[in-house]
């Protein structure tokens, strides 16, 4: 059989699943898989539900390693590995998604109960519809879909159902990395479908590493009719503001993979410092957010923050300290030429007839944790991105057609 009819067979077969994909969104919803960190246990019921499901339709390649969190249901995290053997081994095709979703937030704010998915125009809404179950339920199809066919897929097809995304991973892809780095081949193709734009033409390559600072520069406070009987730490801090901004010219290079093309330092947080408009602060607290391209070490930043911190202290007689608050190298891009980012190029212009995009954003996706132990893995999905929000909806086309996608992926050869 020639691919183009192995396809349209797998794609028919696709959407025949359509019922069962919504009922199989409803039970993943009911099972409340909330983060123990975040007050919930439902993670351990998901995951034993998944791995019956698939048992149940004879799907008996399911490897479960579990992430030992006194915590959690049972006092582990569960993360489900489902196989399905290709024609050749040489390389696996991973599709990963995760099993944890966050919890409900203000109850006032939702329309319908979040636990129990509701139908609307083409719609199902309902905590975790789209972030993660639209794409677990995606990879969960695809490979019953090549399972029920009899149809091999061109390389080994894997299935990686994480825990803990959604509170950092250490008992998810981390704590899996960390113990098992051998499930990984170099060459394997890695798709995370865990964002994405609503037409589906954003393909995630590349993040920018984060770094949060917090600065508090002390003066010394008195009354503020005497202002020289003190030191004014909210005039100097204000002046650090400012020349913080010069991290903007040393740090110019751009980079069109990303959007916004630069590197960022935007003064963020404040911290309220006296309570009376008569006092002149002797105390001052402000936060930096910054996004820094990967040409540039965090490293590099600090010497410069610091050069910038001397100049004020000298100038205004104040101590200023920094403390760093959060700081994620960025790590290395999946190079744009990547099999995984051309196989998901294909794909999509195939379903959606839309010539996708590698791009880079501002960080904070659970790739990273691939990229950094140097497997090129890519973040698409077809969504309208409204997770983590009441009445967070997955569009029930979508969730097929990312399926035939991964299908496409899966015929391909390289
Ligand atoms: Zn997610």
């Amino acid at each position: 059989m020639s691919d183009n009819v192995l396809f349209s067979q797998i794609s028919k077969k696709i959407d025949t699943y359509r019922q069962q994909m919504i009922e199989f969104q409803k039970s993943l919803t009911r099972l409340k898989a909330i983060s123990p960190g975040s007050g919930g246990n439902g993670e351990w019921d998901k995951a034993m539900f998944i791995k019956k499901f698939l048992e149940e339709k004879g799907i008996k390649e399911i490897q479960q390693i579990d992430a030992p969190d006194p915590q959690a249901k049972n006092g582990v995290r569960p993360n489900l590995i489902v196989r399905l053997p290709g024609k050749s081994s040489q390389r696996t095709i991973w599709i990963m998604a995760h099993l944890d979703v966050v919890p409900e937030g203000d109850l006032k704010l939702w329309k319908t109960d979040p636990f129990e998915v509701i139908e609307k125009d083409g719609r199902l809404y309902g905590r975790g519809t789209e972030d993660n179950q639209q794409s677990l339920t995606s990879a969960v199809f695809t490979v019953l879909a090549f399972h029920e066919l009899g149809i091999q897929p061109e390389h080994d097809l894997a299935i990686l159902l994480v825990a803990d995304e959604e509170t950092g991973s250490n008992f998810g892809l981390s704590f899996i990395l960390n113990n098992h780095p051998d499930l990984f081949k170099k060459e394997d193709i890695i798709i995370v479908p865990d964002a994405g734009e609503p037409d589906g033409s954003m393909i995630e390559v590349a993040e920018k590493g984060i770094l949060w600072l917090k600065f508090t520069t002390k003066g010394k406070q008195c009354h503020a009719s005497l202002p020289d009987q003190g030191i004014n730490a909210f005039t100097a801090a204000s002046h650090l503001v400012v020349r913080l901004q010069r991290l903007y010219e040393i740090f110019n290079k751009k980079s069109d993979v990303f959007i916004p093309p630069i590197s960022t330092f935007e003064p963020t947080k404040k911290e309220a410092n006296i309570p009376n408009v008569n006092t002149i602060p002797g105390e001052d607290i402000f936060y930096l957010d910054c996004r820094i391209l990967p040409d540039y070490s965090v490293e590099q930043v600090l010497s410069e923050v610091r050069k910038i911190c001397d100049t004020v202290e000298t100038e205004f007689n104040v101590k200023i300290q920094f403390e760093v608050v959060q700081n994620e190298e960025a790590t290395p891009a999946t190079p744009i030429d990547a099999p995984v980012v051309q196989m998901l190029k294909k794909g999509i212009k195939e379903i959606y007839g839309v010539e996708a995009k590698p791009m880079g954003i501002g960080g904070g996706t659970v790739a990273a944790i691939f990229r950094r132990a140097g497997l090129p893995a890519a973040v698409w999905s077809t969504i309208d991105d409204v997770c983590h929000q009441p009445n967070e909806y997955c569009i029930i086309d979508n969730m097929v057609n990312d399926t035939k996608v991964f299908a496409h992926i899966c015929l391909q050869k390289i």
